[in-house]
């Protein structure tokens, strides 16, 4: 953002019209593309932490050590499930996430 701000200050220095709304215009879609990669980057992290919250095996209580045995979307398409063994005690159970924003928690 701080870049895109100093693209800006610089292109209004410029003399020619021409070349000042080109480079505002460049920088407005630059700082458009920022935000939109910024919104994917949290969006995979929410859905990261969704799923580590449920790495935890019920059984042993270990944390992580997991092999996914299968992994599919629900019927309705919405979520998807990954059936997953305890690497320690053998133990199977279901991760379900989303992509989706709504159902997404930070
Ligand atoms: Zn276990």
């Amino acid at each position: 953002m701080v870049a895109g701000l100093a693209f800006i200050d610089g292109a209004m220095a410029l003399e020619n019209l021409l070349d000042r709304s080109l480079k505002i215009l460049l920088s407005f879609a630059g700082l458009c593309l920022t935000g939109w990669a910024w919104v994917q980057f949290i969006r995979i992290l929410s859905v990261a932490e969704s799923i580590s919250r449920q790495a935890v095996c019920a059984q042993c209580h270990r944390y992580g050590r997991i092999d996914v045995v299968d992994e599919r979307s629900s019927e309705d398409l919405s979520m998807k499930v990954m059936t997953c063994k305890c690497k320690k005690c053998a133990h199977i159970w279901k991760i379900n996430y989303t992509l989706q924003w709504r159902d997404a928690r930070i």
